[in-house]
């Protein structure tokens, strides 16, 4: 039971920091959502989850790019129990044909706001003697593919820095851990089942299974619930020694 904890979760208007929000929601915690954007869908989308789990639920707008709007994320939400850092983007591009600018809006969005949220949040925490930090990495924080090397290069940058998170805090009631998630059924990955359906001429089931699992032995996608459940385990009392490390929620994916 998460009640009288304050969660934030950065990039949580949709996909995965949605299912993260949605389920510290249902365990009782006051969630803190959180994009780029500043729109009515926004603060209405909070509400929305405030009124279905009976907590409290805010929007707050923060560039996740811009390294002192992480931190006044942190300082505007009155600080927090519970740190999801979750915003993230991808680009694919052969390292020569990179663009500076997608490598470093990578950089800054997927690896250097969780160091401006952990370094705002850690004060509040060290205070309460209790806090939970989740760092939402990827299969690609421990394994690569051909070119994703920002992301990857940034992901590893996470597990690392979950590293040292954990050692800094340690035995102080505060843990910090990675979730690595294989390939996860957000609207932005079910997006694209149309366009490769098209492109292979299969059918759904085909192109899921052949195409898009194809490195998920279990040939299942992972859900947004799936990996808010495991950010909630890490939030119990069982999770209490287990820090500085990743866990895997990608049907095999690291296994093979
Ligand atoms: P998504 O695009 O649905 O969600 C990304 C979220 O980040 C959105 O809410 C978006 O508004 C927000 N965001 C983007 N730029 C931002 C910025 N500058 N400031 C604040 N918020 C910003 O994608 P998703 O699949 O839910 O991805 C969430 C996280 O999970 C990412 O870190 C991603 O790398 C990771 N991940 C996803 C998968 C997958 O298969 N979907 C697998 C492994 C890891």
């Amino acid at each position: 039971d998460l009640k009288g904890k304050r969660a934030i979760v950065t990039g949580s208007n949709s996909g995965i920091g949605l299912g993260c929000a949605e389920e510290l929601a249902r365990a009782g915690a006051e969630v803190v959502i959180n994009s780029f954007t500043d729109r009515d869908e926004d603060h209405a989308l909070a509400e929305k989850i405030g009124r279905e789990h009976g907590v409290s639920c805010r929007y707050i707008a923060a560039d996740m790019s811009d390294g002192e709007a992480c931190r006044a994320l942190i300082e505007t939400a009155g600080g927090c129990d519970i740190l999801v850092n979750n915003a993230g983007i991808q680009h694919v591009s052969s390292i020569e044909d990179f663009p500076v600018g997608k490598w470093n809006a990578i950089l800054a969005i997927n690896l250097s706001s969780a160091f401006h949220t952990t370094a705002a949040a850690l004060p509040g925490m060290r205070a309460k003697g209790w806090g939970r930090i989740v760092n939402i990495a990827s299969a690609h924080g421990l394994t690569a593919s051909p070119y994703k090397s920002a992301y990857v290069a940034a992901k590893h940058g996470v597990v690392g820095f979950t590293k040292v998170t954990a050692l800094e805090t340690a035995g102080k009631g505060i843990t910090c851990n990675a979730i690595c998630p294989g390939y996860v059924l957000t609207p932005l990955v079910e997006a694209q089942i149309p366009d490769q359906m098209k492109a292979h001429d299969m059918d759904r089931e085909t192109v899921i299974r052949e195409v898009m699992l194809d490195r998920q032995p279990s040939r299942q996608f992972a859900t947004t619930g799936q990996i808010g459940g495991t950010v909630v385990f890490l939030c119990s009392g069982a999770a209490d020694q287990i820090t500085g490390t990743t866990i895997s929620v990608d049907g095999g994916w690291t296994a093979l």
